[in-house]
């Protein structure tokens, strides 16, 4: 990798700033519902303790508009990472100012401080150079250990990097790129994609650049019907986008030149309703009554599917087969998650909705590797360069 990380760097008695990624779900009570994000940044913050660092960690929460809104405050998080660490965890009053700088000066090997909210000042977004000098202000050392947020020019991301002479990656930052570089440049053989959730618009440059790259590629969820409606098939009040039927053909087209096989639902549970109470029925594809629409893959496509995994020595997977969230129409997503668990690929998992899908059927420790990035993880299969990474390769 061309960039350094976290460990080849001497940060013994430094004040180390390294920007996580601690955006994670809070209740209305402020008790966090899933610390997965957390944990994932434990290996970077214990190894800089082990050398003797004076640990700076900064991140954002939710969408606060640029000021300050307590529902969006870390103090939640600083306590929940104080329980996992063992340790006290310091919470700054803001993320810059003459406040924070006396307490970061202030700070002696082992200590370990949270800055507050990096959004509550509008300027982190628009990656404002005062703004990440502030920030660069309070530490000696840049680590990023935020891939889920690098796909955004952001001050403590981008701007921040020009400020240090070695801005460098933590272990999960290296980690991530790790895996998604690999499957993106230097899979083994068979690649499979397999590619759902709701929408063809929200994926099409995934789409676009997955299938000048992979050997097969398996299209569930709702996005599978603008599909099946391109090659003729009437899917009566399934999820349809009429103005990207031609896209789809297109990416049918492209794959077919370059001998691509695409798989595409064969039958589906199909509802009157998008409800957990709806009637359902499987039927063919071709079967789907006018009035109904398919909300999951059926057992036939199951089986084509997992027919289709067979052999793949790898598995890259966004996006779920059908609205998991609801029981009726969960088993596909289920499935599929036992049947890539099984076919012994190296399997790589990401993007939002898919890791919840996976978490849920209690598959993650089978799978190789699971993104904990959504835009980032789907703006890097789009084949994009993430601003945050390119900045440590500086
Ligand atoms: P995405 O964010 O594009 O990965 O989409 C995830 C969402 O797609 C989930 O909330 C699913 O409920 C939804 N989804 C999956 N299959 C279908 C379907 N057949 N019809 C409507 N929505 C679906």
């Amino acid at each position: 990798m061309n960039f350094k990380s976290i460990d080849q760097l001497n940060i013994q008695g430094k004040r180390v700033f390294i920007r996580v990624d601690f955006n994670v779900p809070m209740d209305e009570s402020g008790t966090i519902t899933d610390d997965t994000r957390i944990q994932a940044s434990l290996p970077t913050i214990q190894y800089a303790l082990k050398q003797g660092a004076k640990i700076i960690l900064a991140s954002h929460l939710g969408r606060p508009k640029g000021k300050p809104e307590s529902r969006y405050g870390l103090g939640p998080v600083a306590r929940k990472l104080g329980e996992l660490l063992k340790k006290e965890v310091k919470m700054a009053p803001d993320c810059i100012g003459p406040e924070v700088e006396k307490m970061t000066a202030a700070m002696v090997p082992g200590d370990v401080i949270l800055l507050e909210n990096l959004r509550f000042h509008k300027e982190e977004e628009k990656n404002d150079p005062p703004f990440a000098q502030n920030l660069a202000r309070l530490a000696e050392v840049y680590i990023n250990d935020a891939f889920a947020v690098s796909h955004r020019a952001h001050a403590s991301v981008e701007a921040i990097t020009r400020l240090f002479p070695e801005p460098a990656a933590g272990f999960l930052m290296k980690e991530e790129l790790l895996y998604l570089n690999q499957v993106m440049e230097d899979p083994a053989r068979p690649l499979v994609a397999i590619i759902g959730g709701a929408k063809v618009s929200g994926k099409l440059e995934v789409l676009k650049n997955l299938i000048l790259r992979v050997d097969k590629m398996i299209i569930g969820g709702g996005m599978a019907f603008t599909f099946l409606k391109s090659k003729g098939v009437s899917v009566g009040k399934s999820l349809v986008e009429d103005e990207l039927i031609d896209t789809a053909r297109e990416v049918l087209t492209i794959a077919e030149k370059r001998g691509v096989k695409v798989y595409l639902p064969v039958d589906c549970v199909v509802a009157d309703k998008m409800e957990p109470s709806a009637q359902i029925q499987i039927v063919a594809v071709e079967k789907i009554p006018s009035e109904r629409m398919g909300l999951d893959i059926g057992p036939d496509t199951i089986a084509l599917f997992s027919q289709a995994l067979q052999g793949a020595r790898t598995i890259l997977w966004n996006g779920p087969m059908g609205v998991f969230e609801m029981e009726p129409f969960s088993r596909g997503t289920l499935a599929m998650v036992r049947h890539i668990v099984s076919s012994g690929a190296v399997s790589v998992v990401g993007g939002g909705d898919t890791d919840l899908a996976i978490h849920q059927s209690g598959g993650s420790q089978k799978i190789s590797y699971i993104s904990t990035a959504g835009g980032a993880f789907l703006e890097l299969l789009e084949g994009k360069k993430l601003p945050g990474v390119e900045a440590l390769k500086k």
